[in-house]
């Protein structure tokens, strides 16, 4: 039996930072993912394929945006979807061989197999051709991700109604589409495919989508998608889904609406994928949802083996991802780990327009605070934001009830994501809100959006203890 110092299950982000960074201190490091390269599901079938759809359906939009009606930009049913990712083959292959060649620089030695647990670290590998392997190590680390949730009340045919890893591979654009579920992957296809033309419904049982996000995020998606025609049916619940055989699906309602479409996408969470690992013979438990049960390190209950991304659970992202896997290592190899704050964590949600979070939302911020401050910046009040005709993008900051510290800040339309980023360091580094107007900004900027959000939170400071607003310039 060949024995490794590290052996990482699974090539996606959490596994390949784990990777790397055992590596780089000089450890023996076995890669080990059943497909043919490191990548993931991230690269493969999750967040670069569909950001790549992404870029397309938003550059779709725009142009019919910004044509208004004087240029008809349509996309017609029978466009073959590959066509309109056009660059994903360039974009995943320019990401896979990054990511063979860091390992390979790095030392790192990946294997094609699917690995089955044998013993607490001992492994069998199963190449997809050739004979299995026994392996051994002093650290394990799993990083196998997860896969969409098929329920049961949902006949999943990848062909009438699809998954969020068959959607990709749909050939032909549908007409309409019905989508069950608003998290994350939800209504970021639903936008994708309403700013391809697409007729696009949205059912959840919640009022609002991604319940997570502060709620005027939630509640500008829903606005900005039904004005490009799409339709949410929050708070309702499917009782039926059925294909009629003529080319469409019926969701059937409590109520009894029936809403049809051409293809349905369940998008109804996601499972980890454990089933065949056998992690019970490694002594490993699992919490009642599935996921394995690991410290804020990554340590699972059995000593020297490691948890990290989609496999323990939400908030199952890459970014998220990636950090618990160096976290994992950095415990693995005896080095100190910084306490990250969960409630410091940013949010990315690709919609279209874009969500991006970070802190406290205004709910939260209440709860704790009381009487918070909110000051906030439409995107068209500045000059980048005229320009670039960002009507429904905002910025709100949330800040304590003197203004003196901000709790949270949360962004809506194209950028946000990069953008909160911005308001992240500032609350990290305990930074008044007044830096933001004290400070030269590069003009014209979405960043400026923070002065702007800063001078209004400021007026209203002043206006709650009572002296005169001064006028914001
Ligand atoms: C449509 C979609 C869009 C997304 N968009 C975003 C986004 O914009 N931003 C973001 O941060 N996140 C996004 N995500 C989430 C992100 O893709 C995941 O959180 C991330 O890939 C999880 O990383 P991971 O390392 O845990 O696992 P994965 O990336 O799932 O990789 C796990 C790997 O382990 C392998 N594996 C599994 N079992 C075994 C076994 N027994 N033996 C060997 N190998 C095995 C799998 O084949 C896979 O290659 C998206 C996900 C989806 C589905």
């Amino acid at each position: 039996m060949q024995h490794h110092d590290w052996i990482v299950i699974g090539g996606g982000p959490a596994g390949q930072k784990a990777a790397l960074q055992g590596a780089r201190e000089g450890r023996r490091v076995l890669l080990v993912d059943q497909g043919r390269a490191p990548g993931g599901e991230c690269v493969n079938r999750g967040t670069i394929p569909s950001k790549t759809l992404r870029e397309t359906a938003r550059h779709f939009a725009e142009v019919r945006r910004r044509s208004a009606d004087t240029l008809a930009v349509e996309v017609t049913p029978d466009v073959q979807l590959a066509g309109l990712m056009t660059r994903l083959d360039v974009v995943r292959e320019a990401h896979a061989h990054t990511l063979s060649a860091q390992m390979e620089r790095e030392g790192v030695t990946f294997r094609q197999a699917r690995a089955r647990f044998t013993g607490a670290k001992t492994l069998l590998l199963q190449p997809p051709s050739g004979a299995s392997e026994d392996v051994s190590a002093d650290a394990v680390f799993i990083a196998t991700g997860s896969r969409p949730r098929k329920p049961a009340d949902v006949p999943i045919d990848h062909e009438n109604v699809l998954d969020s890893d068959s959607i990709l591979s749909l050939v032909y654009l549908p007409r309409s589409l019905v989508v069950m579920g608003a998290g994350v992957i939800a209504i970021e296809f639903a936008s994708i495919f309403i700013s391809l033309g697409v007729e696009v419904t949205v059912i959840d049982r919640n009022t609002l989508p991604v319940g997570f996000m502060d709620e005027d995020l939630s509640r500008g998606f829903v606005r900005a998608f039904e004005a490009r025609g799409g339709r949410f049916l929050g708070g309702r619940q499917y009782t039926d889904v059925a294909a009629d055989g003529l080319g469409s699906v019926h969701v059937t309602l409590e109520d009894g609406e029936v809403v049809k479409g051409e293809k349905v996408l369940c998008a109804l969470g996601r499972l980890p994928n454990l089933d065949r690992l056998d992690v019970e013979k490694a002594g490993l438990t699992r919490t009642e949802r599935g996921y394995l049960v690991a410290d804020a390190h990554g340590h699972t209950s059995v000593p020297g083996i490691y948890a990290a991304g989609d496999v323990i659970g939400p908030p199952a992202l890459a970014s998220t991802s990636m950090e618990q896997g160096r976290r994992a290592a950095r415990h693995a190899l005896g080095q100190p780990v910084p306490d990250e704050d969960f409630g410091m964590v940013p949010s990315g949600v690709y919609t279209i327009p874009e969500m991006g979070s970070v802190g406290l939302t205004e709910a939260q911020a209440r709860e704790t605070h009381g009487e918070v401050l909110v000051g906030r910046a439409s995107f068209v009040e500045l000059a980048r934001g005229m320009i670039q005709g960002a009507e429904e993008g905002f910025l709100k900051i949330i800040a304590d009830p003197t203004g003196t510290k901000i709790l949270g800040c949360h962004a809506l339309g194209e950028g946000s994501a990069e953008l909160v980023h911005l308001g992240e360091m500032a609350m990290l580094g305990g930074l008044k809100p007044e830096v933001f107007v004290d400070r030269t900004f590069n003009f014209p900027t979405m960043a400026e959006a923070y002065r702007v959000a800063v001078q209004d939170l400021l007026a209203k400071a002043r206006t709650a203890r009572g002296s005169v607003p001064r006028v914001a310039a």
